[in-house]
């Protein structure tokens, strides 16, 4: 079937600007997605007419609240191949549920423990750790990139774990480079020595089928407002035994099963990590989202973004004083560069008076930017909407503010 990107477009009205006279082309997919109007009316209806808080009792209005809440989770379980429904813990985004692992499950680790990372994380999952690390003394160990600047040392990645090591932690696709690393084998290599390991999927559950059970992560985690869902909501998956293991991360409502001054104790999973009211709406909503990329397919969009992707990288080569970075031949659609000398600040900006919205900085890689020798990048990353069309406009826009910054 010929993928039809104008009737995917008209699904949605968040790309239908323009900037200082110009049509807008939103390349910062990266950051957060536009969204679907199937998940925004969904978000309004429920609004109007269906707003009860879930898990409160036997009132009708709250019981429909709780079965679309808990449809959602059997959703995201069979979507992510988890292996219960209960392995499925909502959060607020990737962070809090990087937070939520670090606090909880790494309240077992203890002094000269080590966890290894990789130096193209994201400044969440780094920081959770250095956390963990000021309370418990635990040491971060950091695995470089290879020769090529765009994937990991597997060598180096091999040889880090030892006796000490007690947890892994790394991204499935990296938000500057783009590279997806082989999360599969990475895995299988922490398991090896026994090392429990969570994926941060938050760029790769966008443009991937990600089947948690056959990569057999520990934990995974993501965000819905980068897959076309609603903002606010995230999902942390884990394994059974792991998450039954742990301590709450919160405490509040609906994490127990009672509370005495004597003591209390916990409910069963998933809610003893849900403590509070969650966004319900948000997440009841998050299933229009999945429907959305599911009727669209995964290997239609991945086919899409990569020949948006070759055709984008081929057309800035012949820029001159073009410098990409990220190069792996497994490469989801965000390309970081800069032009010249020229700081990315500048070029984001002379981008932008173009409509050509995309990022520049550091993107919270900042350990990546001091590896790549330099202070940020202009980043340009692609969804399943996007055109050739726009890629032309963009292309455009590089050769007219090349000269410029030259
Ligand atoms: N990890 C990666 C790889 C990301 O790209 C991002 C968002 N830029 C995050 C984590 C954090 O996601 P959130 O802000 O939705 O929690």
């Amino acid at each position: 079937m010929e993928y039809n990107v104008e009737k995917i477009r008209r699904d949605f009205p968040g790309l239908d600007r323009s900037f200082y006279g110009h049509p807008m082309v939103y390349l910062d997919n990266t950051a957060t997605s536009q969204t679907p109007r199937q998940v925004v009316e969904e978000i309004e209806r429920l609004y109007y007419n269906h707003k009860a808080n879930v898990h409160r009792g036997v009132s009708s209005i709250s019981q429909e609240a709780t079965d679309r809440q808990e449809a959602t989770r059997r959703r995201v379980a069979e979507w992510i191949g988890a292996g219960s429904v209960e392995e499925v813990i909502f959060t607020r985004g990737t962070t809090e549920s990087i937070n939520l692992v670090a606090a909880s499950f790494g309240q077992r680790f203890k002094e000269g423990d080590e966890i290894i990372l990789t130096v193209m994380e994201h400044h969440s999952n780094i920081v959770p750790w250095q956390l963990l690390a000021m309370r418990t003394g635990i040491r971060l160990r950091v695995v470089p990139l290879g020769s090529d600047n765009s994937t990991l040392d597997f060598e180096s990645y091999r040889l880090l774990f030892n006796d000490r090591t007690v947890m892994a932690s790394f991204c499935h696709v990296s938000n500057v480079l783009g590279t997806v690393n082989p999360v599969s084998e990475m895995i299988a290599i922490a398991h090896s020595h026994g090392v429990p390991v969570l994926v941060d999927g938050a760029q790769a559950v966008p443009h991937m089928k990600v089947d948690v059970t056959a990569l057999d992560a520990d934990f995974y985690v993501f965000s819905s407002h980068k897959m076309y869902g609603p903002t606010g909501i995230g999902v942390l998956y884990g394994k059974r035994d792991l998450l039954e293991s742990m301590p709450p991360y919160q405490g509040g409502g609906e994490m127990i099963s009672s509370v005495s001054f004597g003591g209390t104790t916990w409910a069963d999973l998933p809610f003893k990590f849900e403590a509070g009211t969650p966004d319900f709406i948000g997440i009841a909503a998050l299933h229009r989202a999945i429907d959305y990329i599911d009727s669209i397919g995964y290997d239609a969009i991945y086919r899409h973004e990569k020949e948006l992707l070759d055709y984008a990288v081929d057309g800035m080569k012949g820029i001159e004083g073009m410098r990409i970075f990220g190069n792996s031949p497994h490469k989801s659609a965000v390309i970081s560069f800069l032009i010249g000398n020229a700081h990315h600040y500048d070029t984001g900006m002379l981008l932008d008076k173009l409509g050509i919205e995309v990022r520049t900085g550091h993107h919270c890689a900042q350990p990546l930017m001091r590896a790549l020798g330099i202070e940020g990048t202009v980043r340009a990353s692609l969804a399943m909407y996007n055109t050739k069309e726009e890629i032309d406009m963009f292309l455009l826009a590089l050769r007219r503010i090349a000269p410029m910054l030259a």
